[in-house]
């Protein structure tokens, strides 16, 4: 008799560099071995990107499967047994949680799962859930890992979902160089069109499937259906070796963080969400480089960031004039002593543009020459002929605006593991490929 058991896995961090990702990659090998009946992808859940501790943008990861009852009991060895091995015993940054959920998600679970995509979740309101649920669960250091543990096991990724195929190279050469040849990727992008997202950063021309940190992803390959990954892997060269890949299903690139509209009055610190507002005050440049310009609605009025990473958006955002009216994607950030609430921006919808309009002076009826201002309230004079106009009045120019109404966002470089891409704005991924069509994990072995 076998059950459905799903495991959360979060803030598995190792000193060398190693993540829960990759933890789970080698956890999937090992399990793969053994009589148990996967029943999804590992799932790779992205959870609100602007709370403070999550700075490496460290994904949780749910594996889902049914076995034994007995067997479950062998996962459950197997991981107590894996983790202070991964994460070696005593090293600070790291607080990993695991959880273990018998049978489907309860609602309760998927309520906090959908919080934790965009609101702050305690530790302390998880650790109670999981204790009235009586799951299983293991933690070291603080065990904060538990918060995206649970929420992992809660998001099903029943509606709009993404792929993403991560090689790994083997942990103990995680500091050396990876070697991923960039003209290999530039053309695995132009071939696979829109098929995959965010390989490339279209205004600098370099590959962002390589990260840069000492950790043990080689690269990571997104896209909206897994085959389409496997011929994309094919096409990319590397130096350093592929030790094992697993494709994961995830929340990647489907704005899954941006599905609430908040009013300003009722923004709290680490939010993210869509704001409305209309511009009140248009940017300016502030030091560092970064752009601040202020919107307000019914509720009241908050200051919004753009930072100077995000380059080409930044001059955009700098065209809005007073008047024009915007959904902001943000995160709230917090006030500090030197400044209030603010909306960091990480990408906007234009929905209504302000007339733009500057007055000049009139043109003078006998000569053609502009006139000059006679004075206030005495209209105006010809400073080549000395005609006078006493009644006359400033001209309205409506100026063009090169700004249209739409979606901006800021460059692949800079946008979140989350942020929709312009290539997935329209698109809506909602059966998943499951059950695979093709492999969808594997380890090289060693001679
Ligand atoms: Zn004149």
């Amino acid at each position: 008799m076998s059950e459905e058991f799903h495991l959360g896995l979060d803030d598995i961090d190792s000193p060398r560099g190693g993540c829960t990702t990759h933890f789970a990659s080698i956890l999937v090998e090992r399990l793969s071995e053994w009589d148990i009946e996967w029943i999804d992808y590992p799932n790779l859940i992205r959870l609100n990107p602007n709370i403070p501790y999550r700075t490496r943008g460290n994904g949780a990861v749910a594996l889902r499967f049914r076995a034994s009852p007995e067997l479950a009991q062998d996962v459950i060895d197997l991981v107590v047994k894996m983790i202070p091995e991964y994460v070696e015993r005593g090293y600070p940054n790291t607080n990993p949680g695991v959880a273990l959920l018998t049978g489907n998600p309860p609602d309760r679970v998927q309520q906090l799962s959908e919080i934790a995509l965009w609101r702050v979740l305690s530790l302390k309101v998880i650790k109670r859930s999981i204790e009235e649920l009586g799951l299983w669960h293991y933690t070291l250091g603080n065990g904060r890992g538990l918060i995206g543990a649970l929420s992992a096991i809660g998001n099903r990724l029943v509606g709009d979902h993404t792929y993403e195929y991560i090689a790994y190279r083997q942990l103990a050469s995680s500091s050396e160089s990876r070697g991923v040849d960039p003209d290999s990727v530039l053309e695995m992008d132009r071939v696979m069109g829109d098929r995959t997202f965010s390989n490339v950063d279209p205004d600098e021309g370099t590959i962002l499937i390589e990260p840069h940190g000492p950790d043990p992803v080689l690269y990571g390959i997104r896209g909206d259906h897994p085959r389409d990954l496997i011929e994309a892997a094919g096409m990319i060269k590397t130096k350093q070796e592929i030790e094992q890949w697993t494709i994961f299903r995830t929340n990647q690139g489907t704005g899954q963080h941006l599905l609430h509209r908040v009013r300003i009055g009722d923004l709290r610190p680490y939010m993210s969400a869509v704001v409305h507002g209309t511009v009140t005050v248009p940017g300016r440049m502030i030091e560092g480089g970064h752009l601040i310009f202020t919107i307000q609605d019914e509720t009241g009025s908050i200051e919004c960031a753009v930072y100077e990473p995000t380059g080409e958006f930044r001059r955009i955002t700098s065209m809005l004039v007073l008047g024009d009216e915007v959904d902001l994607f943000a995160g709230v950030r917090p006030a500090s002593r030197t400044h209030g609430m603010t909306l960091n921006i990480e990408g906007m919808r234009v929905t209504a543009l302000a007339t733009k309009q500057r007055f000049e002076n009139p043109i003078c009826p006998k000569c053609g020459k502009r006139m000059k201002s006679a004075g206030h309230g005495k209209g105006f004079k010809c400073p080549k002929c000395g005609h006078r106009e006493r009644k006359g009045e400033k001209i309205v120019i409506r100026e063009e605006r090169s700004l249209d109404l739409g979606v901006y966002l800021p460059p692949p470089r800079a946008q979140r593991h989350l942020t929709r891409p312009y290539s997935r704005l329209d698109r809506v991924n909602l059966r998943p490929a499951w059950p695979p069509s093709t492999e969808w994990h594997g380890h090289v072995k060693k001679s």
